[in-house]
């Protein structure tokens, strides 16, 4: 048997139930391929800081393949065009991947069922969870993460696997090199992609310093490595399982303390598997304006406004600050994207999806579940009982950065600017006047 196996946010050896599946294959041949920019999206492409920690952490997968007579082959462009022409060169009869959740990630997939000739097994290894454990139907899942934290917390995750000690050959092909992108890992926050950067990152959080033991009092700390665990990109492309973060946890509390602060990092690890699975359920409502309730909400679109908030130069220093942080390292705190999603839909009144496509571009840890779950939490079209959330930014400033010490440091105080343009250039002045 030929089987190929589509990496997409699986990208690591251990605890990946899919390349498991590949060890009794005749020859197996690993893809990964990289996104094109959409045509129709303003935002395109990816942002440098993104793109280079995935490249890294492909770089890395690739070193690990190649250490087993494997290799990853890295090609450009949409499922739907690229892996028909693959299946059909190598004469592939069996194709795996991991679950990858999304509308057009799952449409990929409807297209790919139909349109070729061999089983394609979708597997699923980003959750704490198996939809079989639940008390409950996948359809009944509740719309909101108490009553889902409340029915899931005690169930059993199990223990991640270590990776196959050996995998079959690739087929005769072209591997090449995977080019570097350009930018370089910001001095602010240094993180590196790949699995080994991930598993260091987690023993260095819990082991090492022991932050998890008052993560709960920390993890609202603006910048990263300081408070919060900031695994979140090595998860977010699954060079990390959540599993394995989960289990680390638990050996924590084993040999060392169990108390509030760690409950609180596996709380967390909950939050992103809530929003994994309303993902699944949402579907495309996910990305429409009023979500899944169809609530209206009304918002005009100003580009200037929209592209002041992407710039760090709006009239909140904090909020700057805060997206500078964001264009410059590809991270942000949760308290950091809370405030600034907040600003963007209501001190500037924009449509919120402006400001998850500008996540979506930037963010290194981007995950569709967790970033358009969160925004429409925000805006109030999503999972909050409450219907929005509209943070004070005076208030959170003095509360999280009381001296200032943030805000200056990524450039946040910027002289204040007139809500309108009102200089001839913007006046449609003709020569009657
Ligand atoms: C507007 C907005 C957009 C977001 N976009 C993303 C995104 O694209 N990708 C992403 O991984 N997270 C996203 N989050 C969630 C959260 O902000 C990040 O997961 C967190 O800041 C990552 O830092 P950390 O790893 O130090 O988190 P920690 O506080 O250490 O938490 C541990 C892990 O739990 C998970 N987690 C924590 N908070 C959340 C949450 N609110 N929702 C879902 N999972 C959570 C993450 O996997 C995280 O790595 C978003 C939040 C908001 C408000």
């Amino acid at each position: 048997m030929r089987q190929l196996h589509w990496f997409q946010n699986d990208l690591r050896l251990a605890d990946n139930p899919a390349l498991e599946s590949a060890q009794c294959a005749d020859s197996l041949l690993c893809i990964y391929l990289l996104p094109k920019p959409r045509a129709w999206c303003n935002l395109n492409g990816i942002g440098p800081q993104r793109d280079r920690f995935l490249r890294e952490s492909l770089g890395e997968l690739k070193a690990a393949l190649q250490g087993m007579g494997q290799d990853l082959m890295v090609l450009e462009g949409s499922p739907e065009l690229v892996l028909p022409n693959v299946v059909e060169r190598y004469a592939i009869d069996r194709m795996t991947t991991s679950y990858a959740p999304g509308w057009y990630e799952a449409q990929a997939i409807t297209f790919l069922e139909e349109k070729l000739p061999l089983s394609l097994e979708v597997f699923r290894g980003d959750t704490l969870f198996d939809a079989a454990q639940f008390p409950f139907e996948l359809e009944q899942l509740p719309d909101t993460f108490s009553p889902f934290r409340r029915k899931v917390e005690e169930l059993p995750i199990t223990a991640p696997h270590a990776a196959p000690e050996s995998l079959p050959p690739p087929p005769a092909a072209q591997f090449d090199a995977i080019p570097r992108g350009a930018a370089s890992p910001h001095p602010g926050l240094p993180l590196p992609g790949g699995s080994a950067a991930g598993l260091r990152r987690l023993e260095q959080f819990l082991f090492h310093t022991h932050g998890v033991a008052d993560y709960k009092q920390t993890r609202n700390d603006l910048d990263g490595l300081g408070g919060s665990s900031t695994l979140s990109p090595w998860l977010a492309n699954g060079a990390l399982s959540a599993r394995t973060v989960a289990h680390s946890i638990f050996r924590y509390e084993r040999e060392h303390i169990a108390n509030e602060s760690t409950y609180w990092l596996y709380f967390e690890l909950l939050w992103r598997e809530f929003f994994h699975w309303r993902a699944v359920i949402d579907g495309r409502s996910l990305f429409r304006h009023g979500g899944r309730p169809g609530r209206r909400l009304l918002t005009t679109f100003e580009p200037r406004r929209f592209a002041r908030w992407c710039a760090g130069d709006t009239d909140f220093p904090l909020v700057n600050a805060l997206m500078r942080q964001l264009v410059a390292t590809g991270w942000m705190s949760n308290r950091g994207r809370q405030i600034t999603a907040s600003c963007l839909i209501n001190e500037l009144e924009l449509d919120w999806r402006y400001g998850a496509a500008f996540f979506e571009q930037q963010l290194i840890d981007y995950d569709v579940a967790s970033n358009y779950g969160n925004w429409q939490y925000i805006a109030g079209v999503g999972s909050d009982p409450r219907r929005g959330r509209h943070f004070n930014l005076e208030k959170q400033a003095a509360q999280y950065d009381p001296g200032g010490v943030f805000t200056t440091k990524w450039g946040g105080f910027r002289p204040t600017q007139p809500e309108h343009v009102v200089d001839g250039a913007d006046w449609p002045i003709t020569g009657h006047l």
